[in-house]
């Protein structure tokens, strides 16, 4: 069975209560390939709001979440509550709070752990810098991103791995065709290797970094490719054409 074609929005912290309603209108008014899984991930404050609008087969993510079920951890909200609020999905390990809230590998995967276990699904996401790239890093700066959720998660089934190099994220520098399957394929053996055959066949790899709807489809042609997460266009009508890219 092939894997299941896959689109993320990830609205960062941008969007009111106008807007995110606007933009869900947009999407339950559209037309959308039923083989595409869509979910998306608006600010936190705003994630029942978006539940309660969109349409249903239609899913919601946070875009964090903290590691502990509860307690004493101002500002953090735990899976279970975000389980219990009907949020199915949660980004893990985007850039941004790699870099700007300086996670690191390990907490990442003590977040993912946490997730799994409430039952929750996983937008996992890992990438270099531009720097990085330059000295040839790439794949060993992403397999070790990977390795540290490898090393406290065994069940993969609920992972979706986001390939999002740091230089292509916002910036409008989107990743060759070639660099990006590339890296998907060194993913996808890695997963063979360190987790096992039928991770590597089965967990959903993404590529995340400047996708619009005029590069889209050319992406989504390359075999290893098996969906995008989106950040800037989510926000834009043209959200929807990246869904249907495979039409
Ligand atoms: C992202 O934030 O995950 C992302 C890929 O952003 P953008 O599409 O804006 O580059």
């Amino acid at each position: 069975m092939g894997r299941q074609f896959f689109v993320g929005g990830n609205f960062k912290m941008n969007g009111n209560i106008k807007s995110i309603k606007d933009i869900v209108k947009n999407i339950n008014d559209a037309k959308l390939d039923s083989n595409v899984e869509v979910v998306i991930a608006p600010p936190a404050l705003y994630l029942l709001l978006t539940r309660e609008h969109l349409r249903q087969g239609i899913e919601v993510a946070a875009q964090n979440i903290f590691d502990k079920p509860n307690g004493a951890f101002t500002g953090e909200i735990s899976a279970d509550q975000l389980k219990d609020s009907g949020i199915t999905w949660t980004i893990l390990g985007h850039s941004e709070r790699r870099v700007i809230l300086q996670e690191d590998d390990s907490f990442v995967a003590s977040k993912t752990k946490a997730a799994i276990d409430a039952g929750l699904s996983v937008i996992l996401c890992c990438g270099e810098s531009l720097e990085q790239r330059e000295k040839g890093e790439t794949v060993s700066v992403v397999t070790k991103q990977l390795k540290a959720v490898a090393d406290k998660v065994k069940d993969w089934t609920k992972i979706v791995v986001a390939y999002e190099p740091i230089w292509a994220i916002g910036t409008g520098k989107v990743a060759t065709t070639e660099q990006a399957q590339e890296v998907h394929a060194a993913i996808r053996e890695w997963l063979k290797k360190e987790v096992s055959s039928e991770a590597a066949e089965k967990t959903r790899i993404l590529y995340g970094g400047s996708v619009t709807e005029k590069n889209s489809a050319e992406l989504a042609k390359q075999a290893d490719i098996d969906g995008f997460l989106v950040g800037g266009a989510s926000l834009k009508p043209a959200f929807v054409d990246i869904i249907n890219s495979q039409q």
